[in-house]
């Protein structure tokens, strides 16, 4: 049944359908598009393109009155009951952390103001935080940013070494969801635990959104970024989410322009294919791939998964991975093994992984997967790592 049920999604991906013998492991980058969300941009692009706000005919009117439903399809998406939130459209995930950091955070800080941020997350959650810190500063306003304590043994933040950290000064926390190299849930629910109810805290969601369900209802955070084309939508556009609960709403500053009108549609769409397909049905067929994918990599002794202390021991505690492992093989480089896959039509990501403070030097391969991917492609990966342990001893 359920592998009916995949093969019924991944049939609606027209890439796929065009190269069967592609394992496409890099969703984590960009993911592929289904039908759905192609057919949604072509429609509107055929049948009623205008540009938003600017005229009263009737393609203008339905683009904006299009654009405001995708809005709230947005909130829908993330489980919004709120009132007051808003939905701004950004570039991306990218974009949105930096637009947070600009239009909102550097107005809301005072001289002495501390942040804390994840310094081993995606370069995209660090350098807004510090280049606003660098523009307070010529200002006069110092902030000091406090780097998140991170558990070694888990990839997770050390939620219990938080409160060594957390001032009378903190005034803002910046935290990723799903973590683009460890595939671990970063439990933010304890993080807000640590900085108590008042601190605004920022989710990094481009590793979460669409994948699984994610829900403000549930998590207790105040601003929410993301990426479309992490989801199945087009690449330049995502959302900011922000539940305004505490000081000034969070809107875009000054005059945007005309904004990606086919991303929004495209996004709109995406969430459409993401309910009717069950997003927690994805979320369930992914970590299963991952769970395979990591009972596999543990039978390699010279393995090491991303995120846990040291190889995959039995007794070592690997936490549930989201869509992604990264892994690299003590004798093998990763580069290599990269092209080893790459010759045998698999498409996976070896290389530094956009991780903030890593040197270039410091490869892994990273396998990320969406609905479309099967436990076959699994075994493809396996089977090359495999091999290419085999060459090296
Ligand atoms: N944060 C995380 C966790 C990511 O994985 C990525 C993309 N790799 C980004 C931010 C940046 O997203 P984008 O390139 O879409 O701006």
């Amino acid at each position: 049944r359920l592998a009916d049920w995949q093969a019924g999604l991944r049939a609606q991906f027209p890439i796929l359908t065009r190269n069967p013998d592609v394992a496409y492991l890099d969703s984590a980058a960009t993911t592929q598009k289904p039908a759905a969300v192609l057919d949604a941009v072509t429609d509107f692009l055929t049948t009623g393109n205008a540009n938003v706000g600017r005229g009263s005919y009737p393609w203008a009117t339905a683009t904006t009155s299009r654009i405001e439903r995708a809005r709230d399809r947005v909130r829908i998406a993330l489980g919004d009951t709120t009132t007051g939130s808003s939905v701004e459209f950004v570039g991306g995930t990218s974009h949105g952390l930096r637009a947070v950091a600009q239009d909102w955070l550097a107005d809301q800080l005072l001289d002495g103001d501390e942040i804390i941020v994840p310094f081993g997350d995606h370069e995209a959650n660090l350098r807004p935080w510090l280049d606003m810190r660098d523009d307070l500063a010529r200002g006069g306003i110092r902030v000091r940013i406090v780097a998140m304590p991170v558990d070694p043994a888990s990839g997770d933040y050390d939620h219990r070494a938080l409160p060594s950290v957390v001032t009378d000064r903190t005034r803002f926390v910046a935290v990723t969801h799903v973590h683009h190299v460890f595939g671990v849930d970063m439990n933010v629910h304890r993080v807000r635990e640590a900085v108590g109810p008042d601190v605004p805290i920022c989710l990094d969601a481009a590793q979460s959104v669409g994948h699984r369900p994610v829900s403000v209802a549930d998590l207790d955070v105040d601003f929410v970024v993301f990426s479309g084309h992490k989801m199945l939508a087009l690449p330049g556009i995502g959302a900011v989410w922000a539940r305004n609960r505490r000081g000034p709403r969070f809107a875009l500053r000054g005059w945007e322009g005309t904004p990606n009108t086919a991303g929004i549609v495209s996004m709109a769409a995406a969430f459409d294919w993401l309910d009717a397909a069950g997003t927690a049905e994805i979320g369930a067929w992914t970590s299963a791939l991952t769970l395979r994918l990591t009972d596999g990599l543990a039978e390699l002794p010279g393995v090491q998964v991303l995120g846990c202390q040291d190889s995959l021991t039995a007794e070592s505690t690997v936490q549930r991975r989201e869509a992604l492992v990264t892994f690299r093989h003590r004798a093998v480089r990763s580069d290599d093994l990269g092209f080893v896959l790459a010759d045998e039509g698999i498409m996976v990501r070896a290389d530094g992984h956009c991780q903030a403070g890593r040197d270039s030097d410091d490869h892994a391969v990273r396998v990320s997967v969406h609905v479309y991917n099967t436990p076959g492609e699994i075994d493809r990966v396996l089977e090359v790592v495999r091999r290419c342990e085999g060459m090296s001893s």
